[in-house]
């Protein structure tokens, strides 16, 4: 039996112009594991750069509303046949190329024109890239149409398309295109945006690949913001569980979705930079893993301003058989979702995202729980962040919390909620949204020394 492949999805950055390419055909002929490969649609190669995809949606804005997008369209060609050329492909890929992306303009005219969603636009800048790919490194070419399938409720069908993948690509070496499929009627759809994450997933997940590999212009995931702490450390392991708390509290790594379908098949996720490829990054495992065991005291800090916090108080609520439902059944009939209920002896706070409480509901929920609880006082506490403090180790390691709160309080950073989740995993502050920044800081320093060195967990 062969050993098994590794499956490597590069992001827009890294495919962005033809040095780029170079850099990546090398990470791939680095490891012959690496048999599968699945590319974005070329992103910004400067700040004042235009990515690949929003050109094309732009093209396919233009043909739905029947205008010219004939310059617009002339951006993308100059692109992938810049690409191509300055890659030396031979002159008959590049003809095929030109007329590929005459074919392409036609399509998306006549796409936009019938009323049809921009999916098909929107692909182009993945199968093209592909193609491109494909032709440099001498390796089989996959359209993603034909082996990612979206059901009729418009999620992924799992089953048809992990046993079309596998039976299609075989060992490979195989580029399949990032950020789409088909759906039931043969058409092209594609994931949300920054979905080549999800497509490279569930290839990994179709060849029970060793290891996912995401190539992006970091090298892994930082402890925290670097916006907030320059020079913060990378994580070097992370599990599923832990990515997924600080996901949540607004670390931003991978697309949502991504998760899933190597998660179920517990093959680990590496994020590596394709400018530093020599960097282990960070590798996500589940939690049984044997690399989770290594990790330091805390493994990352993320946080969110924008909460609002409802804090109601009613002496004995306790005994009111439910008080809970009826505080919730409000927010229920406005439509609107809370984060956390922190709750004391007689009292109860929700904290609530600024977004869900737009369009005056604020005050809708306010007046239906004065009327439906009559509690004995309710506030309202706006300009709350929330931060979580999230590790593996914190259940293990004695004292974190003590540091965590020792460490805000020198500095007077008072802590207007806290709530650590039964999981054990995190612990989550609520500060003052003008102290946010400060207090992820100083929360930084207070477990990660100068020279870097954390605590070490002991396996
Ligand atoms: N090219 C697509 C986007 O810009 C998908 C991706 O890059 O993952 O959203």
């Amino acid at each position: 039996m062969s050993t098994p492949p590794i499956v490597s999805k590069f992001g827009g950055s890294s495919l962005a112009d033809a040095n780029q390419f170079r850099k990546v055909r090398d990470i791939l002929l680095a490891d012959a594991n690496r048999r599968f490969v699945v590319p974005s649609a070329p992103g910004k190669r400067n700040d004042k750069d235009q990515k690949i995809t929003d050109l094309l949606f732009l093209c396919h804005e233009h043909a739905s509303r029947r205008l010219p997008f004939e310059e617009v369209f002339a951006i993308i060609h100059a692109r992938f046949v810049g690409i191509a050329t300055e890659l030396g492909l031979p002159a008959g890929f590049i003809d095929g190329l030109t007329a590929e992306l005459a074919k392409t303009k036609l399509e998306i005219a006549r796409q936009g024109e019938a009323g049809r969603k921009a999916d098909y636009a929107a692909s182009r800048g993945e199968a093209i890239n592909g193609r491109i790919l494909a032709a440099l490194l001498g390796w089989d070419y996959v359209d993603a149409a034909e082996v990612v399938f979206f059901g009729k409720d418009g999620r992924l069908d799992a089953g048809k398309t992990y046993a079309t993948l596998a039976a299609r690509v075989k060992n490979g070496p195989a580029v399949i295109p990032g950020f789409y499929g088909s759906d039931a009627e043969g058409q092209v759809r594609t994931f949300s945006r920054g979905g080549s994450d999800v497509s490279g997933s569930i290839v990994a997940r179709a060849v029970s690949a060793s290891v996912y590999e995401n190539w992006t212009d970091v090298p892994g995931m930082l402890i925290t913001n670097p916006k907030i702490v320059p020079g913060a450390f990378t994580i070097e392991v992370v599990t599923y569980q832990e990515l997924r708390e600080l996901s949540y509290s607004g670390a931003t790594v991978l697309h949502e979705d991504a998760v899933f379908p190597v998660r179920e098949a517990q093959i680990p996720v590496n994020i590596r930079s394709t400018n530093d490829p020599r960097h282990p990054g960070t590798l996500i495992v589940p939690r049984e893993h044997p690399q989770a065991k290594i990790g330091y005291n805390i493994t990352g800090i993320a946080g969110r301003k924008d909460f609002t916090v409802i804090q109601i108080e009613k002496a004995m609520m306790n005994a009111e058989v439910g008080f809970c439902r009826r505080v919730l059944s409000v927010l229920e009939e406005n439509g609107v979702s809370f984060e956390h209920m922190p709750s004391g002896i007689d009292t109860l706070s929700l904290v609530i995202q600024d977004s869900q409480l737009a369009g005056g509901k604020l005050d809708a929920i306010l007046d239906q729980l004065r009327h439906t609880i009559r509690p004995d006082t309710i506030e309202v506490r706006k300009n709350l962040a929330l931060i979580a403090t999230v590790g593996r180790g914190m259940s293990r390691i004695p004292g974190l919390a003590a540091r965590l709160f020792g460490a805000l309080a020198d500095v007077g950073i008072h802590t207007r909620m806290i709530d650590q989740g039964s999981s054990q995993l995190n612990i989550i502050v609520g500060v003052d949204a003008d102290r946010f920044e400060d207090a992820v800081r100083i929360i930084y320093n207070a477990f990660v020394s100068e020279s870097g060195r954390m605590e070490r967990l002991v396996a």
